[in-house]
């Protein structure tokens, strides 16, 4: 009986590090797919481990790199809180404090990281498409907030309201080169000219 235990104990402990092994890797490729169909060619999503982090003295939350031409590379990396946001981010939505994304308010702040997090992807991921402006790609992450969130398991209308909070509350509160007088509807950097969705 006490054997039986231990078996069950020891299978219940292999197939629990199988399942949470899976659903990190599977989170990666999640995101990578969708950087991917940003980026029009296929990329990679590095998320910063725990030990990582423990060791990580730079401020930056995400990065790609450029070679010496201007030619992105081929993966984006992100901070370990980025890369949980974005995780977490289907199962927050549907909590009640994120309701405040609609109520066009400033919202508490795991609600404003979850928001921040999102942009911050697809400032990346608008990265790896070959844009080294850091306020152009800003404006078109910005006009990929939508996009990301759906793509992440967000609804139709609470996508919506994060890019529009994000818009509101996330875009002012950047550095300035990360902000530029030209990013507005209908505007040089407005991704979908004639079109009167904004962000
Ligand atoms: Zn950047």
């Amino acid at each position: 009986m006490g054997r039986l235990f231990l078996v069950v104990l020891v299978a219940a402990g292999i197939a629990w590090y199988f399942v949470a092994h899976a659903r990190a890797s599977n989170s990666e490729h999640e995101l990578a797919a969708v950087a991917s169909t940003i980026a029009g060619r296929p990329v990679g999503i590095h998320c910063q481990s725990f030990g990582g982090e423990l060791v990580d003295v730079t401020s930056e939350p995400g990065k790609v790199e450029f070679d010496q031409y201007g030619k992105p590379g081929d993966k984006a990396s992100f901070k370990r809180k980025v890369c949980k946001a974005l995780q977490r981010l289907p199962s927050d939505v549907r909590k009640p404090e994120f309701d405040c994304v609609d109520r066009d308010v400033s919202c508490p702040g795991r609600v404003h990281d979850d928001a921040w997090a999102v942009l911050v992807f697809a400032h990346e991921s608008i990265h790896l498409a070959g844009e080294l402006n850091e306020s152009f790609a800003q404006c078109k992450g910005l006009q990929n907030v939508e996009f990301v969130s759906r793509r992440l398991g967000v609804g139709s209308k609470r996508s919506k309201a994060i890019a529009k909070y994000a818009w509101k509350y996330v875009y002012p509160e950047a550095e300035e080169a990360y902000r530029t007088d030209a990013c507005f509807n209908g505007g040089p950097l407005d991704v979908r000219p004639g079109n009167p969705r904004w962000p």
